[in-house]
């Protein structure tokens, strides 16, 4: 098999093993790691098709974690794919109507990000024995709700390692908050912050590039990591579901072999859509990319225009973890689109940082055509759920929505009959609420639980367990501070 080494999209670092780029999560000079190229599936799909999720996500992973044994890499997707999840299927393909939509919330946090959360602190673990890394590892992320309460439950109590999760306030769900905060494990903390999520992630990446800071810390015996979308670890299991969505669309006839399909991501830091990316580039026949984004479109207008442009009032929508102006995958599809020139891509990330936009050329653009961006407004979000639960009993969350919503649009204008996946990111329990009013209108319910019941009866699908839990769960971390005090909010936690 060929070497797969890594190397920043802004040119500072390259010839970095796939286990060190896990472990540094971010590149020394701010950059995202890309493969030193994309391999090509070396088994056709028929044959994946004939394969369990687990022997599909070691034909994917072994061709770019090239530095892991067989034996390493079989090991971590044992230990991550297992009956955490609810389905052996571990990530379903459901037809409803004019579309298929791909279950990735069977994991024990509902939300799609235990796709690739189950797995990375396995990878991490064996990556810092590879390179005899004596320190304990600190696990640092900003989420918008779904990350962080997928990253606690992945570290909790991986020897080794500690995780500590900043959190927007009043920028999650009421249930997404409970999850967090009732987070088992004496490795972790949660940490509330008085902003929005593009503070907590600024915050979080200034602590990554403080030079002055890694020393103290590594004097103390810390090497910090990062869990979030950005790391190569969380990117390239995410490229598998699309070779099983692809598989399982061939096991039950929906498409002949080669038949190219669309998919719909409901997207924030454009992490998810860009594996669907890495997926039809290493083969898998993938036509279009639907980027789908709530109200807070700032890449709908990028592909539409060519500018992105963070300067704009920031919405707060009922699919939270789409609640993002600044979608740091992006960089990797900017980085692409350059040819992989480096030098290109680290002065739009310098304009983007400095005045808060940046414009791609008429080639760059050219180069992204397979992407079309798309977005639904609250109201088109809600409207689609209600639909889809009237018209074919299928009840799905408003991120999920804002999807299905893109999808219907187009399809009304077009009458487009490319077989598509949706890309179902969150259980609606999850966020129970929004789901119900947008089925039933406004409710007076006010506690969660009551609401997940309402929701229970209406949809015949059981309330999950990891929702029933918080019932009765103890609140474990109850830390706040400002969003320019997460520093000293890390120190205190490791009481350094
Ligand atoms: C994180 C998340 C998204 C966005 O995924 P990206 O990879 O950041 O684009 C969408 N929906 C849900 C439910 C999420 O948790």
């Amino acid at each position: 098999m060929k070497n797969i080494t890594y190397q920043s999209t802004r040119g500072g670092e390259s010839g970095v093993s796939a286990s060190m780029a896990i472990l540094k999560g971010i590149a020394s000079d701010g950059g995202l790691f890309m493969p030193s190229e994309i391999p090509q599936l070396d088994k056709p799909l028929r044959e994946l098709a004939g394969m369990t999720y687990q022997e599909q996500a070691y034909e994917v992973m072994k061709l770019f974690l090239t530095d892991f044994t067989e034996e390493e890499l079989r090991d971590c997707i044992a230990k991550a794919y297992d009956s955490k999840f609810d389905t052996p299927e571990i990530a379903p393909l459901v037809h409803v109507g004019m579309a298929y939509v791909l279950e990735l919330f069977h994991g024990n946090t509902i939300a799609f990000k235990d796709m690739a959360l189950s797995i990375l602190p396995r990878l991490i673990t064996v990556a810092a024995k590879k390179n005899h890394v004596d320190k304990e590892i600190v696990i640092l992320t900003a989420t918008s709700g779904d990350t962080g309460k997928a990253a606690l439950a992945g570290f909790a109590d991986v020897p080794g390692t500690r995780i500590i999760v900043f959190y927007p306030k009043d920028g999650v769900s009421h249930i997404q908050e409970l999850q967090m905060v009732t987070q088992k494990g004496d490795n972790t903390a949660v940490i509330a912050i008085h902003g929005n999520f593009d503070d907590a992630q600024t915050g979080v990446k200034k602590i990554f590039a403080d030079k002055e800071y890694e020393k103290k810390l590594d004097a103390s015996g810390f090497q910090l990591s990062s869990a979030n979308s950005i790391n190569v670890g969380r990117l390239i299991p995410q490229v598998v579901y699309y070779v099983h969505a692809y598989a399982e669309l061939l096991n039950c006839g929906g498409i002949e072999d080669g038949e190219e399909i669309n998919v719909v991501v409901p997207t924030g830091n454009f992490g998810n859509i860009l594996a669907g990316y890495f997926a039809k580039l290493m083969g898998v026949p993938i036509g279009k990319l639907f980027c789908a984004s709530n109200d807070n479109k700032v890449l709908y207008d990028f592909f539409t225009t060519g500018t992105y442009d963070k300067n704009r009032d920031f919405m707060l929508t009922m699919s939270p973890s789409m609640d993002i102006l600044v979608s740091s995958n992006l960089e990797r599809l900017i980085y692409l689109s350059t040819g992989s020139d480096a030098e290109k891509t680290a002065k739009l990330m310098k304009e983007l940082s400095e005045t808060g936009h940046y414009t791609v050329t008429k080639e760059m653009q050219k180069h992204m055509e397979d992407f079309i961006g798309g977005y639904a407004t609250e109201e088109q979000d809600a409207e689609v759920i209600r639909y889809l639960y009237r018209k074919r009993g299928y009840v799905m969350d408003t991120h999920t929505g804002v999807a299905a919503a893109v999808w219907k649009a187009h399809w009304d204008a077009t009458g487009d009959q490319t077989k598509t996946v949706i890309v179902s990111t969150a259980s609606p329990y999850k966020f129970s609420k929004a789901v119900l009013e947008a089925i039933q209108g406004p409710i007076l319910l006010t506690d969660e639980f009551a609401v997940a019941e309402e929701l229970e009866n209406i949809s015949h699908v059981p309330v999950p367990k990891a929702v029933l839990e918080l019932k009765t769960a103890e609140i474990r971390h109850k830390k706040e501070c400002d969003a320019a005090d997460m520093e000293a909010a890390v120190s205190g936690v490791l009481g350094i």
